[in-house]
């Protein structure tokens, strides 16, 4: 692992612009993202015996089993830090025993010296809910740029329902109905504060984010935070 490599984890609710904040980090840094979510919906398209697990689980609005998450972010966490990268992780931890997880994966002595942010994008739920039930997604699985649908938003797609990155068709989500983004809710809260102690007990400063403002001062409170400029 070099010097360089950082790891960042988000903790926000669904919808509160992990995802595209992600994707700005990619554009302008070059930093890697591990979307749990969207491996687990590549997983469902491919058909893969995980995917046929987990097809059901995620339309229900719950988490997929620990393990099967775990194995797959620490695969992709040793390939990205071997190589030196910095890392997004986009939903993961989601729990106390995803958090413990990840300490142990990054208390191997090869990870021990990556510096390690917590950023929480803090959010009201009925904003969320707003923005979550007039999302779109570009089906492109390589693609997956997130769109509003919301009218005036400036992340409305430029023509409707295709992709301006690679004018692929815009899906919406099945687990952006509403039953499903109230269950969806309902988990994050009844672990995110659980998640967010088990950082500060250890001493770590959890950065918090206003994640209800526009994505570009999202994305600027964002770096000036995590001190960014400086890496
Ligand atoms: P997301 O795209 O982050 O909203 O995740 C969509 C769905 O994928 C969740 O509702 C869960 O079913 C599943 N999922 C994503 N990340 C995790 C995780 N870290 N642990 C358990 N399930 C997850």
């Amino acid at each position: 692992m070099s010097t360089k490599s950082s790891v960042f984890v988000l903790i926000g609710p669904p919808g509160s612009g992990k995802g595209s904040v992600s994707g700005l980090c990619i554009k302008e840094f070059g930093w890697k993202q591990l979307s749990t979510g969207n491996l687990c919906r590549k997983h469902i398209a491919q058909q893969t015996e995980i995917g046929k697990q987990i097809d059901f689980v995620l339309k229900s609005g719950k988490l997929v089993s620990d393990d099967i998450i775990v194995n797959m972010v620490n695969q992709w966490l040793a390939e990205q830090l071997d190589l030196g990268e910095t890392v997004i992780l986009d939903g993961y931890p989601r729990n106390v025993a995803q958090a413990e997880a990840l300490q142990r994966f990054l208390g191997q002595k090869a990870y021990k010296s990556a510096p390690f942010h917590v950023i929480e994008f803090a959010i009201p739920d009925s904003v969320v809910v707003d923005r979550l039930c007039r999302r779109a997604i570009c089906e492109n699985r390589d693609c997956q740029t997130v769109y509003s649908l919301i009218e005036g938003s400036r992340l409305r797609p430029k023509k409707e329902m295709v992709c301006d990155e690679c004018s692929s068709s815009l899906d919406v989500r099945p687990d952006d109905t509403p039953q499903a983004v109230k269950e969806r809710l309902k988990v994050y809260h009844e672990h995110a504060q659980a998640l967010l102690s088990f950082y500060r007990e250890r001493g770590l400063k959890v950065l918090e984010v206003d994640a209800s403002k526009p994505l570009n001062d999202v994305f600027d409170s964002f770096k000036k935070k995590a001190g960014v400029q400086d890496l």
